[in-house]
C-alpha cells in the first residue's frame, strides 16, 4: 500500500517540555498520536522516527554562539542571555538536544519529499516559528520550520510558500527570508497590536530584492471561521497562483481555537479542519501536490488540540474524518485517567458551519479591513488587482 504522505513521530520528541506549568505542554501531541491510532487514521501507517539534526544544519538558521548558549544552558550558573531562562522560554535539561530533535523532525520530513518517497510529510512536533537567529523566543528554540525550508533551497527547490496559521504571527520564518525572494512567507494571525509578538502588519512585505514575498493579514480579535476563510479565500489562492512554488509548507497552530487561553481568535475544530483540507487542495492545485506541515501553537490541550491534529494527520492520509465522529472511549478513558475533571466534548467536530461569504471587494465587516490593507500591500507585487475580488 502507497501512503499519501509520511507522518514523523517519536516518544523521544516529547522531550521538548519547558517544564512546570508551561502552557506548551508535549502531552498535546502524545494525545494527538493516541486519538489517531484509537479512530484508525494510524492504521497500517509506519511513523518515521527522526534523529537529533546536526549543529551544521541547524547553523543554517542560528548562529553558532546561540547554538552553544542554548547547549551550555542548563549548566549554566549565569544569566546566559538569548531570551533563554524568561519564563516563555525557561531553561530545561536537555534543551540543545531536544530542540535538535525537534529539528531532525522537521528535516526528515523535508527529505521524504525531496527524495521522491512521498509528496506529503507531516512533523506535528515542528512548526517553532518565533526562533530567531540568535535568541529563543516564544516557547521556541530552534526555528525547525525555518532550517527545514533552507535545506530544500539547498536540495533541488527554488519556490518555496509558507502558510502560517497559527494565530500568532509567524516572525521568525518571515525573518529566516525576509530578503529571500525564493521563499514567499504568509502569515494570517490576530492583530499584533493586541497580541504576541507584536509584528505582522500589512507592511511587512520583504526586503530588497525580495518586495511582496512576505505576506501578513491582521485579524481583528474575535474573528470566527467564516471570516478567517473569508479573508484566507480573498488573500492565499490568488498569491499562490501568481508565485507558483513547487512546494507548499504550512505551520498548522491551533492557537485560533475560541477555548485557546493564549489568544482570542474564535476558529472552531471544523474550521480546523477545513483549513488543512483547503491547504490540501492548494497543494494540489499550485504546488505540484508537494505539502510539508509541521504543528505550532495551541494551549487547550485535551480539548483541542488532539482533535484538531489528528484532523490534520486524517487529511494528509487522505482519511478525511467525519467531524461528527463519536470520540473513541479508548481516548476518553485515557484522558479521565489524568484529568478527571476534563470536560471532554463527545466529537471530532464543535459542529460549526465554515461556510463563508466570498469577499466581493467592499468593507461591509470588520475583517474586510485587514482583507483590503494585505491586498493593497503585496497584490500589486505580483501582478494582481487589489480591488478586483476577481484577482
Ligand atoms: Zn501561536
Amino acid at each position: 500500500m502507497v501512503l499519501p504522505a509520511a507522518i514523523v513521530w517519536d516518544s523521544a520528541l516529547l522531550g521538548y517540555d519547558l517544564g512546570g506549568e508551561h502552557p506548551l505542554n508535549p502531552i498535546r501531541l502524545e494525545l494527538t498520536v493516541r486519538l489517531a491510532r484509537a479512530l484508525g487514521v494510524l492504521d497500517g501507517v509506519e511513523l518515521l522516527v527522526p534523529e537529533a539534526a546536526p549543529e551544521e544544519e541547524i547553523r543554517r538558521v542560528h548562529d553558532a554562539g546561540y547554538i552553544d548558549a542554548v547547549r551550555e544552558a542548563p549548566l549554566a550558573g549565569w544569566d546566559v542571555g538569548h531570551g533563554l531562562g524568561t519564563s516563555d522560554n525557561p531553561i530545561f535539561d536537555r534543551m540543545h538536544e531536544s530542540s535538535a530533535m525537534v529539528v531532525g523532525s522537521s528535516l526528515l520530513a523535508a527529505r521524504q519529499i525531496a527524495s521522491g518517497a512521498t509528496k506529503r510529510a507531516a512533523s506535528i512536533a515542528g512548526g517553532l516559528h518565533h526562533a530567531m537567529r540568535d535568541r529563543a523566543a516564544g516557547f521556541c528554540v530552534y526555528n525547525d520550520t525555518a532550517i527545514a525550508i533552507s535545506w530544500l533551497l539547498d536540495n533541488g527547490y527554488d519556490r518555496i510558500a509558507y502558510v502560517d496559521t497559527d494565530v500568532h504571527h509567524g516572525d521568525g520564518v518571515q525573518a529566516a527570508f525576509y530578503d529571500d525572494p525564493r521563499v514567499l512567507t504568509i502569515s494570517l494571525h490576530q492583530n499584533p497590536l493586541t497580541l504576541f509578538p507584536g509584528t505582522g502588519f500589512a507592511d511587512e512585505t520583504g526586503g530588497t530584492g525580495a518586495e511582496g514575498t512576505a505576506v501578513n493579514v491582521a485579524l481583528p480579535p474575535y474573528t470566527d471561521d467564516r471570516a478567517w476563510f473569508r479573508a484566507f479565500h480573498a488573500v492565499v489562492p490568488s498569491l499562490l497562483a501568481a508565485f507558483r512554488p513547487q512546494l507548499l509548507v504550512s505551520q498548522c497552530g491551533v492557537d485560533t481555537h475560541d477555548e485557546d487561553p493564549l489568544a482570542a481568535l474564535s476558529l472552531s475544530v471544523d474550521g480546523h479542519r477545513r483549513i488543512y483540507q483547503t491547504v490540501r487542495d492548494l497543494a494540489e492545485t499550485h504546488a505540484g501536490g508537494n505539502w510539508l506541515a509541521a504543528g505550532g501553537g495551541g494551549y487547550q490541550l485535551l480539548r483541542v488540540v488532539p482533535r484538531s491534529w489528528t484532523h490534520l494527520i486524517a487529511t494528509m492520509l487522505d482519511r478525511d474524518v467525519d467531524p461528527k465522529t463519536v470520540l473513541p472511549p479508548e481516548w476518553t478513558s485515557t484522558i479521565d485517567r489524568i484529568a478527571p475533571t476534563a470536560e471532554l466534548p463527545l466529537a471530532m467536530g464543535d459542529g460549526k458551519d465554515t461556510d463563508h461569504d466570498p469577499w466581493d471587494g467592499t468593507v461591509d465587516q470588520p475583517v474586510d479591513n485587514s482583507i483590503r490593507d494585505t491586498r493593497r500591500a503585496v497584490f500589486p507585487l505580483h501582478g494582481l488587482d487589489p480591488d478586483d475580488p476577481r484577482d
